[in-house]
């Protein structure tokens, strides 16, 4: 039981650009728990807080932040939680000021929730979903064992979108792997071009020690993308979407590579289609750099395994 404001319960992950929000966590952990690249709850079995715990929290959160232009409701797959649309209406009763509520979904959970109910919990206040797609490909999607097909991956977001969401896809930049990242890219594209999302963020795959695929790393059973073909992935992938007023961006530091203590690449963000063809030429850029440079490039992978990232 959480007692004072010390011991309160806030959630060990959010997106990046929910930086600055009010973090209140209705549930703990993930109830799938089983994608072989992820670390982020593998320790935790899933829980979703009692109502009254969420109520407590609710308060606490109030006199920790005092206002909140923005709120993050922890962990990774809120839909799953039967009060949800209880807990987003106390929170906006709480804090009238908040201009947004979002939330991590599963597409899964999506389509096994009634529409009734993501209507009810849209209703309630909650603005935004942020799904991991990781990849539009159904075979590196069963290698990464994420527990969805790119054709529910579609339909959830259709369906999260038709409640009346903004949706969010992440997408998993190296996911393919040095035999499929064209795939990867194309098949990625693909399924965002069919579920039409508001938001598109690109992060890199960067393999964590004691994951699933960090032992099929070892066992050579899974190559990394090399940071050229992984740029020519990002053009590819930028080359077969085809989606209107969606942003998208690249607001994590496993996107940027470097050359010695120079970034040569930071990632590509903006508004399709119009900044498209600027984004393309960014990525192009880089390319033409690394092909020219004589210096190691460096990714999350290689900065990760020398320890000189570790907060992923
Ligand atoms: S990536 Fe998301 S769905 Fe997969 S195990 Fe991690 S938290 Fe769960």
């Amino acid at each position: 039981m959480i007692t004072g404001l010390n011991s309160y319960d806030f959630p060990p992950f959010r997106p990046p650009n929910e930086a600055n929000s009010a973090l209140i966590r209705i549930t703990r952990g993930c109830p799938w728990n089983r994608c072989e690249f992820c670390a982020m709850y593998k320790h935790l079995k899933f829980e979703a807080k009692p109502l009254q715990e969420v109520k407590a929290d609710v308060e606490k959160a109030r006199l920790i932040y005092g206002v909140a232009d923005t709120i993050f409701l922890g962990d990774s797959d809120s839909l799953v939680h039967k009060d949800l649309p209880e807990i987003v209406a106390l929170i906006r009763k709480t804090f009238p000021e908040t201009q947004r509520i979002t939330t991590y979904a599963r597409a899964k959970t999506i389509l096994h929730r009634k529409m009734e109910y993501l209507k009810a919990v849209r209703k309630a206040g909650l603005d935004r979903l942020h799904l991991g797609l990781e990849s539009g490909d159904v075979i590196v999607l069963e290698r990464l064992n994420k527990g969805a097909k790119p054709e529910e991956m579609i339909q959830a977001g259709k369906k999260a979108k038709e409640a009346g969401f903004d949706v969010s896809f992440y997408v998993l930049s190296g996911a393919g792997g040095k035999d499929r990242w064209k795939e990867h890219a194309k098949n990625s594209a693909r399924v965002l071009n069919a579920a039409k999302p508001d938001f598109v963020r690109l992060r890199t795959l960067t393999i964590q020690h004691r994951t699933p695929l960090d032992e099929k790393l070892k066992k050579g059973e899974f190559i990394l993308t090399p940071p050229l073909e992984r740029l020519e992935e990002v053009k590819l992938f930028l080359e077969s979407l085809d989606v209107q007023d969606c942003f998208l961006a690249s607001d994590h530091l496993t996107n940027y590579l470097w050359a010695g203590n120079t970034v040569v690449y930071r990632g590509v963000a903006g508004t399709l289609p119009d900044d498209k063809e600027r984004m393309i030429e960014t990525v192009k850029t880089s390319i033409d750099f690394i092909k020219s440079s004589d210096e190691e490039i460096k990714d999350s992978n290689l900065l990760y395994r020398e320890g000189l990232i570790s907060s992923l």
